[in-house]
């Protein structure tokens, strides 16, 4: 079955997840109002700023309506900034925004120095490595033990995945390899088969 991918559009790279997402064969489109949510597969939030996101999300309804998103099994994976806003605990008190990943993040923890760097990541799950591009990036500084850590950099967690959530601190949707999205295309795949042998009463 061909799943139904949605990309947040509030703010940040949207077209370009939207790109990575078809090259993998599923279909995806920009999602602005919560009543998309319903006919999606798997979201998408994208990088951009955290804090903007997630005032944007308030304000639109999308904090309840994604967390009820979850709740129905459905797969969310968020990338930079979509990881802050996936996460429980930001470093400093700011508040969480969908607080959802057990998982503690620092923002912008990279530094001035590198502040935007590239480099190839071995991921779990992947069968070569992934060339991930890193922006103001967060890093996750702790996991819960429902959190497995798909990815270090340098000693620092920069991907992981807790059942149906997917996270990392990196834009895989800017270079041309789609590894990352088809993964998170076939956890979509998976809730979805899985959805309709239950609705079938199997
Ligand atoms: N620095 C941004 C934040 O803290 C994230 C950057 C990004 O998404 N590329 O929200």
């Amino acid at each position: 079955m061909t799943v139904k991918i949605g990309v947040l559009a509030l703010q940040g790279a949207v077209a370009e997840h939207i790109r990575s997402v078809q090259r993998t064969g599923a279909e995806a489109s920009p999602v602005k109002r919560v009543e998309q949510l319903e006919e999606l597969h798997g979201l998408i939030i994208p990088g951009g700023e955290s804090t903007t996101i997630g005032k944007l999300m308030r304000k639109y309804g999308f904090i309840e309506a994604i967390r009820q998103f979850a709740a129905d099994g459905k797969p969310i994976f968020g990338t930079c900034a979509g990881l802050i806003v996936l996460a429980q605990r930001i470093d400093g008190g700011e508040e969480p925004h969908l607080g959802l990943m057990d998982m503690t993040v620092v923002r912008n923890a990279f530094g001035r120095q590198r502040e935007s760097f590239e480099t190839d990541l071995e991921v779990a799950g992947l069968d070569r490595p992934l060339r991930a591009v890193f922006i103001r990036a967060p890093l996750i500084k702790e996991v819960g033990p429902g959190v497995e850590v798909l990815s270090v950099y340098n000693g620092e967690i920069v991907a992981a995945r807790q059942n149906r959530l997917l996270a990392c601190s990196f834009h895989p949707e800017l270079t041309d390899d789609s590894a990352l999205h088809a993964y998170f295309v076939a956890m979509a795949e998976e809730a979805a088969a899985e959805k309709s042998v239950n609705q079938r009463g199997v």
